[in-house]
């Protein structure tokens, strides 16, 4: 397995499979309009199947699609079946809004994928109408619930927490999840491209949220060490697992093994990571995958990114990029890199 600057190995991939998306949350899409990534620019199933593959080969286990919402990809299923066909990639994930879960779960299931994450803030449908512009909560909740039914190897709740929109819902959350044998994993609101009405005020803490877990619901003891894994893990008396995920306030970055590729085939070596290596152009001018592989590891070799800590450490920090920045590069958008 190869390693970064850091000796960090390139371990799990995120794969974009659109920029698309049908909510509009506050924290990830709030303005009006958008630029697309262009449709030609579009990598096809065959294309990010054939890109998996080379980071497999190069030592990646884990993939997770995301998006964008991965569901508005037509047949998606048939990318899952693709990816499940290459052994080397046993953790195959998905991470949903969830408002087309419950019609694709089994297919999903069906064609090898392994565990879904659905992101789910609030049990308010009158707030989810409001922040992300959406009045398909109950959607939502069938997509979870069909997900549960379905028998995937884990069904996870992601929920970002933010003050003045769903801090009263730390609790509730929690115990919604505890109900239905999910495990939820809260999410600090991040400065990401996209997040243009990001402040410091507004982000609850890892800190704020276990002492609201522990004020209403008693003692939280931590869980054993999180590997790679972005989530920090706890445990309350009654067993109940959860996760914070405190990209914010106490990032992750030493041990981070993730990269992603956009629906366009640009590499980031790093959420934050102001430019990609563009797959796309090698790929479609026939590149074989050795001389993928071979420009893959040379960029990973010299890799020092940690975005996060040089956020956390930046004095006045405020949103990462006004509109223009965005508008003029789409691929800074946190709905095109996938979160
Ligand atoms: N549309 C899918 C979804 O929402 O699950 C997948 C893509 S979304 C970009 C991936 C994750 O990023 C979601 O769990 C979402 O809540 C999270 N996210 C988006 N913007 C964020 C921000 N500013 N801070 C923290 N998390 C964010
Ligand atoms: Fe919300 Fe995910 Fe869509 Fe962003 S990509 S607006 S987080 S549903
Ligand atoms: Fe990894 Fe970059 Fe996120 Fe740090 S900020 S954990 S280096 S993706």
């Amino acid at each position: 397995m190869i390693g970064d600057r850091f000796g960090r190995p390139l371990g799990s991939l995120r794969l974009s499979v659109t920029d698309r998306c049908n909510m509009r949350c506050g924290y990830c899409m709030p303005n009006e309009n958008y630029v697309w990534l262009p449709r030609s620019s579009i990598l096809s199933f065959e294309e990010l199947d054939r890109i998996a593959g080379v980071f497999a080969s190069l030592g990646a286990r884990k993939v997770r699609l995301t998006g964008g919402e991965p569901l508005l990809r037509h047949d998606l299923d048939r990318l899952v079946a693709l990816l499940a066909a290459r052994p080397a990639l046993a953790d195959l994930a998905l991470t949903t809004n969830g408002i087309l879960l419950a019609e694709q779960a089994a297919a999903l299931r069906r064609a090898g994928l392994r565990r879904v994450t659905v992101s789910l803030d609030t049990l308010r449908p009158e707030r989810l109408r409001e922040f992300a512009r959406s009045d398909r909560h109950a959607a939502i909740v069938a997509g979870l619930d069909a997900a549960r039914a379905t028998g995937f190897e884990s069904v996870k709740l992601n929920s970002v927490i933010i003050r003045g929109y769903n801090d009263d819902e730390v609790v509730p959350l929690l115990e919604f999840a505890r109900d239905r044998g999910l495990e939820l994993r809260y999410i600090e609101y991040m400065d990401v491209g996209g997040a243009t009405r990001w402040s410091r005020a507004d982000v609850v803490s890892r800190a704020d949220l276990l002492a609201t877990i522990e004020r209403a619901l008693g003692p939280v003891e931590p869980e054993p060490s999180r590997g790679a894994a972005p989530a920090e893990r706890f445990r309350l008396a009654d067993g109940t697992s959860f996760g914070i995920i405190a990209s914010t306030t106490a990032p992750f970055c030493g041990d981070c093994d993730r990269s992603r590729v956009t629906a366009d085939g640009t590499w980031l070596l790093c959420l934050y990571a102001d430019r990609g290596f563009d797959l796309r152009e090698p790929l479609r001018a026939g590149a074989s995958d050795a001389d993928l592989a071979a420009l893959i590891a040379a960029a990973w070799a010299e890799r020092t990114d940690r975005g996060a800590e040089v956020r956390l450490a930046t004095p006045g920090r405020g949103v990462l990029h006004p509109i223009e920045r965005l508008k003029a590069d789409p691929r800074r958008e946190m709905h095109t890199r996938g979160g």
